[in-house]
């Protein structure tokens, strides 16, 4: 794959440099067998430095993923060499199975079966509270 060219995939831009690798994480892009690109620290006008990912494949991005790590991310979805598709995520009302909630009390703790939720319950603030037991999620 030339790293400035892709026909089918996509290419996700505007990623806040140093958070590329979370991103590639989080979308478990290490699973996939396709080339993936990870380019760091790329010059851009509005950002100084961002991040760029592209995947040589097409596939569908979890966009609620995304928008939870950072809204400002723009998907480029790519096909014979145009792009044809723009998205913009946006901070998801509810996450499902992308974190984990930490209180050992949690019902999610002890029944690994069930769907680990988040709700959204402060915008501003980006705060995101377990539906079974409310705690609060924090990163660290
Ligand atoms: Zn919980």
């Amino acid at each position: 794959m030339r790293i400035d060219e892709i026909t089918n995939g996509i290419v996700i831009d505007h990623i806040k440099a140093g958070k590329g690798m979370q991103i590639y994480h989080f979308l478990k892009l290490g699973e996939l067998d396709c080339p993936v690109a990870i380019i760091k620290n790329v010059n851009s006008h509005r950002m100084g430095k961002k991040d760029l990912i592209k995947v040589d494949t097409p596939m569908d991005i979890d966009l609620d993923v995304l928008g939870y790590i950072d809204a400002g991310i723009t998907v480029n979805i790519i096909k014979d060499g145009k792009r044809v598709n723009k998205l913009n995520p946006t901070l998801p009302e509810k996450l499902v199975n992308v974190i984990k909630c930490k209180n050992p009390r949690c019902i999610t703790t002890t029944e690994q079966e069930i769907d680990q939720i988040f709700k959204l319950t402060d915008k501003e603030k980006k705060v995101y509270r377990c539906a079974y037991c409310e705690t609060k999620y924090s990163s660290d």
